[in-house]
Parts: C-alpha cells; structure tokens; sequence
C-alpha cells in the first residue's frame, strides 16, 4: 500500500492573538515556561494530546475556541505581553553584547549532524545531538551570534517500542515539515534557495534549507527530499545514522560542503553577518574546511595558503574516545567523491592527505573524520578534563615527538541549558524562596529555603515520574492489546515514597547497561528489601545495527517482567526529551557506570544533579572532574583487574555494596517530620555547588573566551592585506619542514651548579644547535625541567626559553640560558628546538620536535 500523502493546514489566528504565531514557531516556548503556560492555558488536553507542541496544538485547535480566547481580554494581554517580552529577549543586548568587546566575532557558524532542541523537532540521537540543541540554547540567552548547521532527517532518529519478548522494535515516523517550526529559505522572487553538490557521474545533490528560530539563533537544516533531486538521492537525508558508507559520506558532503553554501545564500538573502570561524562538533561536518579552502582558491591563494587560513578560523570539538563513533570512509570511495567539479581549485590527492591515517601504523587506505577535523582546526578540545587527556593520548601520533601534554587539545567540560532541564517545581521554590528564577545562580545554602521545602519539591518530582512511567507502560501495554485492558498491577507499577534510581542512556558496549544484573540475586534484593527497598526507572535505545545492544535491553526487560521485580524496576521504550525531563528530576540517585576512560562526559547525570538528583558514578567523564564525596558517590573503577568480567564483578559488588550500605540507608534516615536531614544536606551542597558549573552557559561562556575569540582574532590577522600572513606562513611552514631533518641539537653543556646542588643554586644551560639553514628567529630553544621519573619522564614539567648567542659557524647557533632549582628532590632536564612563529596557537602545532640526545 502507498503512504498516504499529508500535510498540514495551519490555522488563521485572530488579530488580537497574532503574536501566537511567534510565539509558537520560535523554540524558544521549549524552555521558556510562561509561554508553555500560555499554550497549555488555550487547551490543556491538545497541549498534552500534542505532546506539548505549540504548533501541532495550533493545527487541532477549533476556531470556536480562538474566539472565546479572542474576546477574553485577559487572556489577549497575556499573549501581547509574552509577544513582547520575546521581541525583547530577540534584540536586547544581553552578556556578550556587554562583556565581548573589540575581539567580539560577528557570527559563528556552529556545525551538528544533530540537534536536539525540543521533543517536537526529533532531530537528534542522545547525547551529542542534545548537546548541540543546549549550545545552541544557551548561545542564545548569552546574546552569541551563532548560525548553526544540520540535515533535515525525515525520519528523525527510530521510535523505539518493546516487544512482549523484550526485543526492540524501530519504526520511522515520517515528518511533515509544514507541522514543524520551520520556514523555507527563499529568494526575493518566492523560490526555495537550494544548494546543489557536483556528484561522479555527472550528477548533483540537492537541498533546500529550513530555517528553525532557536531564540535568537537561526538553525539551517539542509533536506534533500525535493523533487530536483533523482530519487535515489531523495533520501540522503532520510534518517540519522540511518545508513553506512557512501550514503552516510553523503550525508556528510552535505553537511559540511552544503552547510557552508547554505550559508552564503543566508548571507545573501538576509541581513545576516557571514562567520568569521566556524565550530565543528565532532567530526561528520569536517568537509565545511574544504568548501572554505575551495572559496580561497578561487580567490588566488594555493592549497596550503587557504589551508592556514582555515585552520585559524576553526574550532574542532571531538565527542568520543570510542573507535567506532569516529567516521571512517574508504579512501577510494571519498576519492571518488572528489575527482569532480565538487570543490573547483581543490586536490583530490591534497582531500586525501588531510583525512590519512598516515601515522604509526595507519596507512593511506582509511579516510579519517577526526583526523581531518584535527587537521583542519588550528584550536580543538575535547569534552571534559579527563576525556581532553585521553584525547591528547589517543590523538598523539599526530604530533610524532611531543609528550601526551603537549598535544594541542585542550577541553572544555560539557553543560547541559538549564531552563530546559530544570524542573518548573525547582524552578519555582527558587522564585517563590530566593527570588530569581535562575536556579544555576540561586543561593540554594540559604536558610530561605527549609529542608521541608526541598523535600517536598523532590517527592513531588518523584510523584511526577511515577505517574508519567505508569502513563507510559500503559500506553505500550494498549498499543500491544489493543482493546484489552490494563493488567491490576499497573497501578502498583514504582512507589512514589520508594528510593528510585535513574539509568537512561544509548547502549554502546561501553556503557554496560547491565552491569547491574551482574549478581541478579543481590540486586532482587536491593529491590525487595523490607526495610530499604529500591526501584529502578531504565531506558535508552539501542542503534538498529546493533543486535548486542538490542540483547542487553532484552535482559533488562526480561528480568523486570518477573512478579516478584515488576513493580521495582521498569523499562520504559523512547527515551526521548519528553522523558528525560521527567526522568531526571523525578529520581534520587542517578547512576552511571562506563567503562572508565570512555565516557567522554555524560550529561544525563549533569542534568540530575541540576535537579537535586545525586550521582552515582564511576568517575569518568564530567563525574571525575565533580565528584566530592558528598554530591553522591564514586564507584571505584577497577582499572587493574586481570579481565573485563574481573573487572565487571568488582565494579558492580562495588555499586551494590554503596546502594545497600551508605545510599539506601542514608534515604530512609528520616526525622520526625520525615525528611531525611542528611540527604537533604547533600541535595542542597549539589545545587548550590554544582548547578553553575554544569550549565550550558558557563560551557558557552568558556567556548567564546577560550576558542572562539582567539580563533576569531587569528582568523583577522592571518587575513588582513589581502591575506598576505597566510602566504608568509605557508611558505615559512615549507621551509621549516624541509629543513627539519637536519634540525638537531648538537651539545649541551652546564655548569653553576656544586656538586651537591641546593635549593635556589642557578643552573646555567649552553645548547649547540644545528639549525640546518634555518635562522634563530625560527626556532624556540628551551630547557624543559622538572622532577625526574622512571623512564626518563619529567613530572609537571616547566620550561625556560634560551637565548641565542652569536653565531659560531655556518649552520650552528648556540643558545644558553639559567634555570633556578627552586625545589629538593630529583631533578631532570632536557634542551629541545621547536618551531616559532607568531601565528601558532601552540609550539606543537607542526609536529616537529628536536630533542638532545
Ligand atoms: C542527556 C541525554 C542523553 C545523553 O546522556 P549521556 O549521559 O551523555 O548518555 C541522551 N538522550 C537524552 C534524551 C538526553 O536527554
């Protein structure tokens, strides 16, 4: 049978509710909450039949009741109000407008192959598409000229169901655009702007661009479902993480290369500024740097002059010490892709130079996505402190000689957008006790709020996600048996007064979902414990190709269907943003147990501690940088154990040796009045220590300061004259790479020190260098010092830059200078020649390093 057509009739407003209309299509009702109010107040059961979308509430709405709401003039002055309270929030200035001055970029163009902004635009997968959604976000509420950049998927991700035997089963609703908050790009003339993308075989790849309104940030979302397109390539754009190879590089050529065209035409047709850096999180954009190359080109400069220029206006974010989430194409098939007219000026062999696994033990045959986006970004980062280190380990062979630290990656810790994730009830103790509605700022040690207040706002969140789970089990249970109905037992499903665990996530191996069932007779009785049971709320989807993740799911449902377990531990299908803002705040201890290094952050558990949820967690990602021991409890990782089920058995004895011993009985240790003093106590320290740290504005806030002014400031200086600095370092770059073989240090001598050496005697360093045709001014000579360690490894090491002397000889300079001891215990240093120029971001920016043997 055909699908049926369909599309989506909006509806004429009266004029005294115009406003409705923005109000409606600009996302920022997802986490505004007087608008969401607002639209809840015009039909509270199409705002819950909606599932909370303004515009599909608008689309079923009766005219009949628009005009009661017409006539009713308070109503109307509430919908004028909030109309202009968000053209106030549009273009006031807000905190980068106030506090980024001359350096200020005027836009950044921020690239995602998802964006999770609101459950009603499911364009997102879990964590990286959610991220992007909060960056954006918060770029908003700080005032951050953003442009951000993503596909139209169609099918969004996969709607996941349970089957009665445990197994997931996806479906692939399919979008209608017109039902969505979003607008077509158009020219003067009325037609769709498109971009097009050369393709082998004489063939080319179209897309028209959405525009979604994210606060004051404009979202372009390229779609290839047109009618231009061949239908073959109609569905590029058909799914997230739908496909493998070549529809998946498809997709990226998309993103990037089509992103930056979409761009320009936005440029073009708009008032918009045009970036001036461009931010990749994660490597699936990372073609945007060649379109960019592919512009310069066309401008007079070569391949590797554009390249300088590029890489000092990119920032590069990687998401994943895990293999297989980094792209990896066939170098034939990208090959392929490039011998065409797709980027004119542009190299196909200089293409396969910058994705080239050509380090140790690589080779040339894989194209590598985060390899180029290192390449092609002069600044990158990972995704917390602990993950930036892993990266700058596992990224290393590309900076052969320098030590893990020296790797130019640094990190900046993950936030989560806190209006989105915070819980109107904690929102509103905040208003109605602390007087402000910004709970990352409130003074949460304040004697203003009693204990009795937090915990009446935690069980009443712990209500809400027992209702919601019991909606939902019923809701699956109906569309399973259509007409039969609901077991008793449902409405014993979870108590609201039971200690409840959270565990929601995807299920990549790492994330062992269930390691919990390590010991199934120990954890049935945590639950059924008389005295201090325990429930648990899980969920998460497993992707479509993976059959073991699917098995893991199958294990937990299996297990939480037995009588006895069913009513303390569920599995609820679709994780999605809906449920997560439920989940999050509605349980008391939020669990998480990777294994450690390979959770590059994980933000669900940021979002429960912004709610007054404690973590419970191995310490990786952002908990190893947090933990305190009293913002909730750190399973010890088990790093040394002889296997990986060595290492899952202590790991999870561990875990239910913290629920059984320090968790649940520090929850039911309650007083007279019945609230659980000492926990309250730790609810209270998360929220007052952690709730400004975890937010997706302090992120933004270190984005803007750390990367995206000085890349920006980079970007001007190596354009200015007509680009003539990127020329000089390009050529200044050749040169010191050609020369470089023979770059050594030749001798070293040092004196000034007796031969008992004390604190605060000076050590003077004299360092014969042959500096192989280059000139002093090139090179950076520098004594590196610290405590001295087993394999010839300096701990927290310093350095001190030599001076050059006057020349003794053709080819050899001499350098010297002074280190002081300034502490006992064994000391160690070396002399090392770097490359120096005023237009690197960092000494180990080329790679090149000579060290005294
Ligand atoms: C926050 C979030 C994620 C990511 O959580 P992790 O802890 O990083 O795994 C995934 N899915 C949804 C719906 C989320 O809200």
């Amino acid at each position: 049978m055909k699908a049926i057509r369909r599309f989506t009739v909006r509806t004429v407003l009266p004029d005294v509710l115009a406003p409705l209309e923005q109000l409606a299509t600009n996302l920022r009702w997802s986490w505004h909450l007087p608008t969401r109010r607002l639209f809840e107040d015009l039909s509270p059961q199409l705002w819950e039949s909606s599932k909370h979308d303004p515009i599909g509430l608008l689309g079923e709405i009766e005219p009949a009741r628009l005009h009661e709401l017409a006539a009713d003039q308070d109503f109307v002055a509430r919908v004028a109000e909030l109309g202009r309270d968000l053209h106030t929030y549009l273009t006031e200035p807000r905190w980068y407008q106030q506090t980024v001055t001359e350096a200020a970029p005027s836009a950044i163009g921020y690239f995602s192959p998802e964006f999770g902004i609101a459950a009603a635009l499911p364009q997102y997968s879990g964590g990286l598409g959610i991220l992007a959604g909060d960056h954006l976000k918060s770029a908003s509420d700080l005032g951050v000229p953003i442009i951000g950049v993503g596909l139209f998927y169609r099918s969004g991700y996969f709607a996941q169901s349970i089957s009665p035997d445990g197994w997931q089963q996806e479906s692939y609703p399919v979008l209608d655009p017109d039902g969505l908050p979003l607008s077509v790009l158009r020219h003067p003339d009325g037609s769709a702007a498109q971009v097009a993308l050369a393709l082998p075989g004489d063939r080319a790849l179209y897309a028209r661009i959405w525009q979604v309104a994210v606060g004051r940030i404009r979202l372009l979302l390229l779609d290839t479902d047109i009618p231009e397109n061949e239908d073959a390539l109609r569905s590029v754009t058909d799914r997230l993480y739908g496909g493998g190879g070549e529809h998946r590089l498809l997709q990226e050529l998309l993103l990037g290369i089509g992103g930056v065209r979409a761009i320009k035409l936005l440029t073009e047709l708009t008032d918009a500024d045009a970036p001036e850096l461009y931010h990749t999180n994660e490597g699936h954009a990372g073609f945007l740097g060649l379109e960019r190359i592919s512009d310069l080109i066309g401008d007079g400069l070569s391949f590797d002059e554009a390249l300088q220029v590029v890489r000092a206006g990119t920032v590069f974010t990687t998401h994943t010490p895990v293999p297989a989430g980094i792209d990896r194409f066939d170098s034939s098939l990208v090959r392929q892709y490039f011998s065409t007219d797709l980027l004119p000026g542009v190299s196909v062999d200089d293409v396969l130079q910058l994705g080239a696994e050509n380090f140790e033990g690589g080779t040339d045959d894989t194209f590598n996505m985060a390899v180029m986006g290192l390449r092609l970004g002069q600044r990158a980062n990972g995704v917390s402190q602990l993950h930036g280190e892993v990266s700058r380990g596992m990224f290393g062979a590309l900076w052969p000689g320098f030590d893990a630290d020296d790797v130019p990656i640094t990190s900046v810790t993950n936030g989560v957008h806190a209006p989105t994730w915070t819980d109107p009830a904690l929102v509103a103790l905040a208003r109605d006790r602390l007087g402000t509605s910004d709970t990352t700022t409130a003074d949460w040690a304040s004697e203003a709020v009693s204990d009795a207040d937090l915990w009446s706002v935690r069980n009443s969140m712990r209500q809400q996600l027992v209702t919601d789970a019991r909606a939902r089990v019923s809701a699956a249970w109906g569309e399973q048996n259509p007409g039969i109905r609901d077991p008793a037992w449902f409405s014993q499903l979870l108590d609201p007064n039971v200690l409840t665990i959270g565990f929601a996530r995807r299920v990549p191996t790492y994330k062992r979902l269930t390691l919990m069932l390590h010991d199934p007779e120990r954890l049935r009785s945590l639950l059924l414990s008389p005295e201090h049971p325990v429930q648990i709320v899980i969920a998460g989807k497993s992707h479509p190709a993976d059959d073991e993740g699917k098995r893991l799911i199958q294990k937990l449902v299996e297990f939480s269907q037995e009588p006895e377990i069913r009513k303390r531990m569920v599995f609820l299908p679709n994780y999605d943003i809906a449920m997560a803002q439920l989940l999050y705040p509605g349980t008391d201890v939020w669990l998480n147990n990777p294994l450690r290094p390979l959770e590059a952050c994980g933000t669900s558990g940021m979002k429960a501690a912004l709610n007054g949820s404690l973590n419970l967690s191995i310490l990786d990602g952002w908990w190893a940088e947090f933990y305190d021991e009293e913002n909730g409890w750190a399973i010890p990782s088990a790093d040394s154990a002889g296997d990986s089920a060595e290492r899952d058995k202590l790991e999870a004895n561990s875990m239910y040796d913290l629920i059984e011993h320090q968790i649940a009985p520090r929850f039911y240790d309650r007083g007279d009045d019945g609230v659980p003093t000492r926990w309250v106590e730790s609810i209270r320290h998360t929220l007052s220590t952690l709730s400004f740290e975890l937010s997706a504005d302090r992120m933004v806030r270190e984005y803007v300061q750390r990367l995206y002014v000085p890349s920006a400031a980079a970007h001007r200086t190596i354009s200015a004259e007509r680009f003539a600095p990127a020329r000089a370092l390009a050529a200044w770059k050749s040169r010191v790479t050609a020369a470089w073989p023979q770059v050594s240090v030749t001798h070293v001598e040092s004196g000034g020190v007796d031969a008992v050496p004390q604190v605060g005697d000076e050590l003077h360093v004299r360092a014969h260098v042959n500096l192989a045709g280059l000139t002093p001014a090139d090179v950076s000579v520098e004594v590196v010092y610290g405590r001295a360690r087993e394999n010839d490894r300096l701990e927290n090491p310093h350095s001190v830059e030599l001076v050059p002397s006057p020349s003794v000889g053709d080819h050899l300079a001499q350098f010297a200078g002074t280190v002081t001891l300034s502490r006992a215990g064994s000391f160690g240093y070396n002399v090392r020649v770097v490359p120096r120029h005023p237009l690197l971001a960092s000494s180990a920016e080329l790679g090149l390093i000579a060290v005294a043997s």
